[in-house]
C-alpha cells in the first residue's frame, strides 16, 4: 500500500527541512561570503543587520535581490545590534535556529584604540548576550555555534608559529574583547553542554574586504595608480607581517566545525607569512611595475623603477599604540580533523584583489 505521506507518482523525495542558520555581521565581508555558502547548501538564512542613514547592504543586494532566493523566503534580514540584549532574544526565540554564526564585531584594530569601550561591548559583551539568548530560548541542544574568534589574541606572540595551545597576548582593546568572547565559548561549552566552537582565523581578505584594512587599501590605490587616477599613497607599518588568506577559504572553516559531532576550537591559517611591503610589491607586479624602497621609517619612500616617481609614502598616523609585528598560523588540526585546506595562495589573493579593484575603478573611477 502507499505511503499517503510520500508522493508515489512522480518519483520526488519526501520534503527534508533545511538547517536554518543565524548569521550576525551578514553585511560583512565574511557574512556574505557564508551567506552564499550557506544558501548554496540548501539552508534558510537569517541576517541580523544593524539600522544605518547609509546603505550597508552592499555586500548582500546581489543575493537578496535574486528573485528565487526572494521568492522562496530563503533569506531574511532582520535588525538587530549585539549591544541589544531584548533584540536578541526575540529574534532567536523567533527563529529557533540550528546554527548561529557570530561574525558581527567592530573589527578595525586601529579603530578599537578609538572606540574602546564600545569595541569591548560588541565584541566581547555581545557574545555573552547571544549565549545568554540560547539559554533563555532553551536552545542550548540544539543550537550550534560559531564564533569568530582572531589571530589578534595571540598578539605579541609567545611562539611562532600559533596553534590551539599558544598562549595569548593581546595587544587592542579588540583583541582584549575578542578574548573575553574566547573564554565566554569556552565556558558555555562546559558549563551548559553547548555545541560552541572558536574559529581561531588568521588575517582573510577579498574584493570585499572593508576599504581601511591595509590589503585592500593597497589594492585600490595600485589600482587607481595604474589607471592615472592617483599618484602615491601612505601606510603605517611596512614591516609587519601577516599570515593571509582568502575569505571563500575561510567561511567554509566555519561551517565545516559546526558540521561535527563534538565542537572544539581550531586555528585556520594558510602558514605562508608576508609582510605589508611585499603585499604593495606584490599588488603592483600585478600591473607590471616594481617598487624600489628608500629611507628609513617615517622616511621611507616606495619609488615606481624607471620613472623615479615616489607611489609609497609613510605615515606615522596609521601606526599603532601598541603593534602586532607578527603572525604565523598553524592549521594542522583544522586540516586533520576538519579535512580543510586553503584554495587560494598569497599570489591567488592578490590576482584576485587586483583584478577586482581594476574592474572596479575603471567602471567607477570615483569609488
Ligand atoms: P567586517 O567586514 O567588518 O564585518 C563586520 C560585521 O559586523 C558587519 O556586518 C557589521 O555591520 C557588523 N556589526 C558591527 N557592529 C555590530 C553590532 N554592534 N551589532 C551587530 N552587527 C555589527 O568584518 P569581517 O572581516 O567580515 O569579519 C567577520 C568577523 O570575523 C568579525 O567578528 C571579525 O572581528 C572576525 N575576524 C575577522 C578576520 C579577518 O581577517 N577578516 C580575522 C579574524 C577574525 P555593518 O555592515 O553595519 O558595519
Ligand atoms: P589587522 O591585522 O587586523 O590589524 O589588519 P589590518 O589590515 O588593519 O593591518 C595589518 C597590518 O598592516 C598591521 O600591522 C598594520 O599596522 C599594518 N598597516 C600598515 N599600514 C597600514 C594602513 O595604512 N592601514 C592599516 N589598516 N594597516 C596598516
Amino acid at each position: 500500500m502507499a505511503n499517503k505521506s510520500v508522493s508515489s507518482d512522480n518519483n520526488s523525495c519526501p520534503a527534508v527541512k533545511s538547517k536554518v542558520a543565524v548569521i550576525t555581521g551578514i553585511s560583512g565581508q565574511d557574512g556574505s561570503y557564508l551567506a552564499e555558502f550557506l544558501l548554496d547548501k540548501g539552508y534558510e538564512i537569517h541576517g541580523i543587520i544593524r539600522r544605518s542613514s547609509s546603505f550597508n547592504t552592499g555586500r548582500i543586494t546581489h543575493l537578496y535581490d535574486d528573485p528565487k532566493i526572494h521568492q522562496e523566503g530563503r533569506m531574511k534580514l532582520h535588525y538587530g545590534d549585539l549591544t541589544d540584549t531584548s533584540c536578541l532574544m526575540r529574534l532567536i526565540n523567533e527563529i529557533q535556529p540550528d546554527e548561529i554564526y557570530n561574525l558581527g564585531a567592530q573589527s578595525h584594530v586601529k579603530v578599537s584604540f578609538e572606540i574602546a569601550e564600545y569595541t569591548a561591548d560588541v565584541d566581547g559583551m555581545g557574545v555573552l548576550r547571544v549565549f545568554e539568548a540560547i539559554r533563555a530560548c532553551k536552545l542550548t541542544q540544539k543550537v550550534r555555534f560559531y564564533q569568530a574568534s582572531s589571530s589578534e589574541l595571540y598578539g605579541k606572540v609567545r611562539e611562532i608559529p600559533q596553534n590551539e595551545d599558544t598562549p595569548f597576548y593581546p595587544r587592542s582593546p579588540y583583541g582584549i574583547a575578542k578574548q573575553f568572547a574566547f573564554w565566554t565559548v569556552i565556558n558555555n561549552r562546559e558549563a551548559y553542554g553547548i555545541h560552541a566552537s572558536n574559529g581561531i582565523l588568521f588575517n582573510h581578505e577579498s574584493p570585499r574586504r572593508g576599504e581601511t584594512f591595509v590589503t585592500r587599501k593597497i589594492t585600490r590605490a595600485v589600482a587607481k595608480i595604474h589607471l592615472g587616477l592617483m599618484e602615491s599613497f601612505s601606510l603605517g607599518n611596512l614591516n609587519a607581517k601577516r599570515d593571509w588568506g582568502h575569505a571563500k577559504d575561510y567561511v567554509e572553516a566555519m561551517w565545516l566545525m559546526l558540521q561535527k559531532d563534538n565542537s572544539d576550537d581550531y586555528v585556520i591559517a594558510t602558514g605562508e607569512v608576508h609582510s605589508v611591503r611585499e603585499f604593495v610589491e606584490a599588488a603592483f607586479k600585478f600591473v607590471g611595475k616594481s617598487i624600489e624602497w628608500s629611507g628609513e621609517g617615517a622616511d621611507e619612500v616606495g619609488k615606481e623603477k624607471g620613472t623615479g616617481i615616489i607611489r609609497v609614502n609613510v605615515n606615522p598616523k596609521y601606526y599603532r599604540p601598541t603593534e602586532v609585528e607578527y603572525l604565523q598560523g598553524d592549521s594542522t588540526k583544522a586540516r586533520r580533523e576538519l579535512n580543510w585546506k586553503p584554495k587560494f595562495d598569497f599570489e591567488g589573493l592578490v590576482e584576485d584583489m587586483m583584478k577586482s579593484d581594476l574592474e572596479l575603478m575603471r567602471t567607477n573611477p570615483a569609488a
